[in-house]
């Protein structure tokens, strides 16, 4: 038999299929090694047949096959064609996606472990084997033991005396490194209210392929996914449930881990490269039917799918920063599509394009609008902090957050202090008028850079001067960025010495349990008030949760994307929605340089439709997305001049298909991208603003032209940050 074979080089110069006898048994998906230019490399076997197109004496033979089960499903050969046309990455890089990295590179192997079990059920001990004797009775009454635990108790010469006699034996086992163990239990199914109902009728109903479940924050939209999975293993199908950061919600985990046991599996980058191993076989395997993670989770070994859902899908975790830089929702729309399955996007602020596909028609649009139990959602109080600067408060909290958190620490309940690091020491606010300084072209906020001193725009490159009053009210009072965690911590222990504080932001928490143990820590009230950053918005659910207080709500409103008024209220309404979750009324604090911006409007009346109609508006008169395509090439060297001379080679390419498609364009310019230099690479882009995605293909296929080992070039399309 020959194979087709796809070698594990991802290169356009072998980016094609090549062949090798192998033996009958050979099946297609497997992962084998192969000789190839006088080296071994792994290769994924395409296909297997009787035919060969090179002359049998050529044909070299496959050396080694990996597994016993083929690691990759038919569906990935599919998308593989699909992802590597439409992003034009060689097919290896494509199939990649489907892997976990550390089982490609060899790096993890299977964990067995050793089993003692009975074999002679009725053996006679001599007077002098009285521990072989308690031996045999203890493993009579565990039916079987761990051999290295059993060798501790009893000793390993009355245990290996055992297994010579045949009394016992012993067997090798698959071993299963499990990971989160500690998640904690609960989540019995609810009894759904009738709009969780409706929402489910509405799923099976439509025809649409795409569903949208716009539910404000509590209103029970995991209870609406565990049903809908539910039911799919129920029908003999799977699911893949996404969210965007698994480690941060251990209460979803508790939730689906106490609904459906050992058939839900994990895969998160955080996991040890043996658990993700195991929770990925036992996927492939079959023996677990749900694949619960993030991101890279969309790419689950799940074959015969009936329903891949995707949480708070307004995330910017799903848009992919390493090639190919695919959307989460695309691939799981392909997904979906290959598997006739649906596709549910769940969030109580969509992205504005997810939303505007809904409103069409495209999507079939589901809302949410009450909290369960009719709950009231918790009341906003703008706190004007310009006024608070005036009275001569130069601390980071307002009166009115101060008082509030005063009375919830007397009724004993939690807080949470939100810090708005996005945008951190960067934007340029006057504290006195809150003026913010905008690029005139773009209408974004600038960004400060302090080794050239100057303001830039992240969209079209222009500099200015960076100011020394303010242009409004002259005054003098500029500054830059936020607050940083520490100092909030210890304002708090100033203002409240007998709070129990925690404090969760990149600094404090290490490994995969670090942010988990903290959570823990508040779940179990082991502290009053919890101050973090963007980690503490996630969908945590406390119940005695009544106050939140967002300091800087305006730093992301200010951040330099267009985005900038999205993310703000998508972060104002998921921070918000923390508080006041059981039966309690919730109270929020938002602290704001600009109270009048409509953006916070909308948030604190919780007016997502508002906020989108004015948004939409918007963008459809700046041309900004999904009026437009923002379209960046990347190119980066550690070589300054090479990276310098290819982006000029690049940019010349770009010119001349802007001149064929003069009317495609809105935007083209080449320049540094805002950081420099990462990793001591240098870096440049071609940024555009393109009518629509019509020139996409044409794009890619210029960057893969210019790109190579020592210049990398790469496209991404409306990137989650322009940095
Ligand atoms: P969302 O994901 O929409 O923010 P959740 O799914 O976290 O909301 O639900 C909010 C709260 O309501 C949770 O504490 C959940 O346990 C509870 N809940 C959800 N559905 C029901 C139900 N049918 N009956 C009673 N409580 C429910
Ligand atoms: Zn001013």
């Amino acid at each position: 038999m020959y194979a087709q074979i796809i070698v594990d080089i991802a290169h356009s110069q072998v980016d094609r299929i090549f062949e090798y006898s192998c033996p009958d048994d050979l099946v297609k998906g497997s992962r084998v090694k192969v000789p190839f230019g006088g080296r071994t490399v792994d290769g994924f076997v395409m296909e297997v047949g009787e035919t060969c197109s090179i002359p049998p004496e050529k044909v070299k033979p496959v050396k080694e096959v990996f597994d016993e089960l083929p690691a990759l499903i038919p569906e990935c050969f599919s998308l593989m064609e699909r992802i590597s046309s439409r992003f034009r990455v060689p097919k290896a890089a494509a199939l990649r996606l489907f892997l976990p990295s550390e089982m490609r590179l060899g790096k993890v192997r299977e964990a067995y472990e050793k089993i003692v079990k009975i074999k002679d059920s009725s053996p006679s001990f001599g007077k002098t084997a009285k521990r072989q004797s308690e031996a045999y009775a203890f493993l009579k009454a565990e039916g079987e033991c761990n051999y290295t635990q059993l060798c501790e108790k009893f000793g390993r010469s009355a245990v290996n005396a055992l297994e010579n006699k045949g009394v016992i034996e012993t067997e090798k086992r698959r071993l299963h490194r499990a990971p989160f163990k500690g998640a904690i239990g609960g989540g019995q199914p609810k009894t759904p209210t009738y709009a969780q109902a409706d929402a489910l009728e509405s799923i099976e109903k439509s025809n649409r392929r795409v569903h949208l479940l716009h539910g404000v924050t509590g209103s029970g939209k995991t209870e609406i996914y565990l049903r809908y999975i539910a039911r799919q293993i129920e029908l003999g199908k799977t699911a893949i449930f996404l969210v965007p950061e698994i480690s941060l919600t251990p209460q979803m985990l508790s939730q689906l881990r106490a609904r459906f046991g050992g058939e839900a599996a994990i895969l998160h980058s955080g996991l040890s490269a043996g658990e993700k191993f195991d929770e990925w076989w036992r996927l492939r395997s079959g023996e677990a039917k749900i694949a619960i993670g993030a991101r890279s989770a969309v790419f689950a070994p799940l074959s015969n799918l009936g329903a891949i859902i995707i949480d708070e899908e307004h995330d910017s975790s799903y848009v992919s920063e390493s090639a190919p830089r695919y959307s989460t929702v695309d691939i799981a729309k392909m997904r979906a599509e290959y598997n006739d399955c649906k596709l549910i996007l769940g969030s109580a602020t969509p992205s504005v394009e997810t939303y505007k596909e809904a409103t069409e028609g495209r999507y079939n649009l589901i809302t949410l609008p009450e909290r369960i139990n009719k709950r009231p959602m918790p009341e906003i109080t703008i706190a004007d902090m310009r006024s608070e600067v005036k009275r001569g408060n130069n601390t980071a909290f307002s009166a009115v957050l101060r008082e509030q958190l005063q009375s919830t620490l007397e009724g004993g309940n939690q807080a949470i202090i939100f810090l708005n690091r996005r945008g951190y020491s960067q934007t340029v606010i006057c504290r006195d008028c809150g003026y913010v300084a905008k690029c005139v072209n773009c209408d974004v906020s600038l960004t400060y850079h302090s080794e050239e001193n100057c303001l830039k725009c992240h969209y079209c490159g222009a500099r200015y001067h960076m100011l020394a009053a303010c242009p409004e009210c002259g005054g003098v009072h500029i500054r830059y960025g936020g607050t940083g965690t520490q100092r909030v911590v210890a304002d708090l222990k100033t203002l409240f010495p007998s709070a129990r504080i925690l404090r969760m932001d990149n600094d404090t928490v290490s490994g995969k349990d670090g942010h988990f143990n903290i959570l823990k820590r508040f779940a179990e009230k082991q502290a009053d008030i919890l101050v973090g950053t963007q980690m503490v918005a996630k969908g945590h659910d406390f119940p005695s949760v009544t106050l939140v207080g967002i300091l800087d709500a305006d730093m992301s409103l200010h951040f330099s994307d267009y985005r900038s008024g999205e993310r703000t209220f998508q972060l104002i309404t998921q921070v918000a929605g923390r508080s006041g979750r059981a039966g309690m009324k919730g109270n929020v604090v938002l602290q704001t340089y600009c109270p009048e911006n409509y953006i916070l409007r909308y948030a604190v009346n919780y007016d997502y439709k508002g906020f989108y109609e004015n948004e939409i508006k918007v963008r459809e008169a700046t041309f900004f997305p999904p009026y437009s395509l923002i379209c960046r090439v990347m190119v980066t060297s550690e070589n300054d001049k090479t990276a310098l001379e290819t982006l000029k080679d690049v940019y010349f390419a770009l010119e001349e298909l802007r001149k064929l498609h003069p009317d495609k364009f809105l935007f083209i310019n080449k320049m540094h991208s805002p950081v420099k230099k990462i990793q001591s690479k240098y870096r440049y882009q071609v940024l555009m603003r393109l009518k629509d995605g019509g020139l996409s293909e044409k794009i890619y296929d210029i960057a893969v032209k210019f790109n190579r080992n020592d210049c990398p070039v790469y496209v991404e399309e409306n990137p989650a940050n322009l940095s």
